[in-house]
């Protein structure tokens, strides 16, 4: 009769996952004092941005926040893993956007998480980087859409979300710097690959120079490895040069690379739904909670931050 010994790395895995299981599921997260608006960009393609982007606000919205998806990228990646309608004539973040109708008309709701809505993108998106370019404050339109969304609901006394996340096309052009304008906090997933860093700079300056011309208040609060394969020497170098460089930001845990994550948008579901006791549900849960404490710990700090946007 064989037996798995307890030093075989699927059996440590095996370990890890119930230590996390026990340690996260059902476990409420603190509510921020105000809605955190952050953007999950990095201008490389694949790199995790949607992955992370629907799997940490599903954890969040699940742990029993309010949570915002509003995809600005045209490929509307982040709806279909929500599960969100986006074909054409759905109204998307494009009419917001471009005809300036209000986020409240174009949000649907996530039909398997309750809490967690999103502003689709369709495909009219793709053109928008280029309408945008004559239009007037092109660069704050986003910013405006969600003040008076959260505004409105306030207004109606309806729940303002405690997270809005904006998950962000793989460029640095004006859709992208509507969301940074829009938010306070950067959120970067890196692929633990080899060139991860290179661009990083890149990203780095386009920030500031944001944060100098329109919008002082924002900064890189969270980093995430994503698809981190911990057979690979080069995967763990990675990690360890990004932690080097941002020990504040980047986050305890790591996101495997998994097969259930790329398998769950094909069936219109995060991996949280789709199969949420996987490797991979367990280190976005944990990633969402190491997030929802450090906004609190902030706030603790920080006694005298703006509590109305
Ligand atoms: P981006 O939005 O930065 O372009 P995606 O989140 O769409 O990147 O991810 C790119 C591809 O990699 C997708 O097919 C996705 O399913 C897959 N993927 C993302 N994270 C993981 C992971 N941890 N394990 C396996 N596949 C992943
Ligand atoms: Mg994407």
């Amino acid at each position: 009769m064989p037996t798995i010994a307890n030093d075989t790395p699927l059996a440590q895995q095996v370990a890890a996952d119930a230590r996390k299981r026990i340690a996260l599921t059902g476990r409420p997260f603190p509510k921020p004092a105000a809605t955190r608006v952050l953007t999950v960009a990095n201008q490389k393609g694949g790199v995790g941005k949607t992955t992370t982007t629907v799997n940490v606000a599903a954890a969040l919205a699940q742990a029993g926040l309010d949570v915002l998806v509003i995809d600005i990228d045209p490929q509307g990646n982040a709806s279909t893993a929500l599960g969100i309608e986006h074909h054409a004539e759905v109204p998307s973040i494009y009419d917001v956007l471009v005809e300036g109708e209000t986020l409240a008309e174009v949000v649907q709701q996530c039909p398997d998480v309750p809490h967690l809505a999103c502003a689709p993108a369709t495909i009219d998106l793709a053109g928008a980087e280029i309408e945008l370019v004559s239009m007037v404050a092109r660069e704050t339109r986003l910013q405006k859409a969600i003040t008076a969304y959260l505004a409105q609901r306030r207004a109606a006394g309806q729940p303002v979300p405690d997270y809005i996340f904006i998950d962000c096309p793989p460029s640095l052009g004006l859709l992208t710097v509507n969301a940074f304008v829009a938010a306070d906090e950067v959120f970067i997933p890196i692929q633990c690959e080899y060139y991860a860093l290179e661009g990083l700079s890149q990203l780095l300056k386009n920030i500031e120079l944001i944060r100098s011309h329109l919008n002082p208040g924002l900064h890189v609060s969270t980093i995430l490895l994503t698809m981190f394969d911990g057979r690979t020497r080069l995967s763990a170098q990675v990690a360890d040069e990004v932690r080097e460089h941002f020990p504040a930001q980047v986050l305890r845990s790591s996101v495997p690379r998994s097969v259930r994550i790329s398998e769950a948008p094909s069936h219109g579901q995060t991996v949280m739904t789709y199969d949420p006791n996987s490797s991979g549900a367990l280190s976005y849960l944990e990633a969402a909670s190491e997030l929802a404490d450090r906004g609190a710990a902030r706030h603790d700090d920080e006694k005298t931050r703006e509590v109305t946007r």
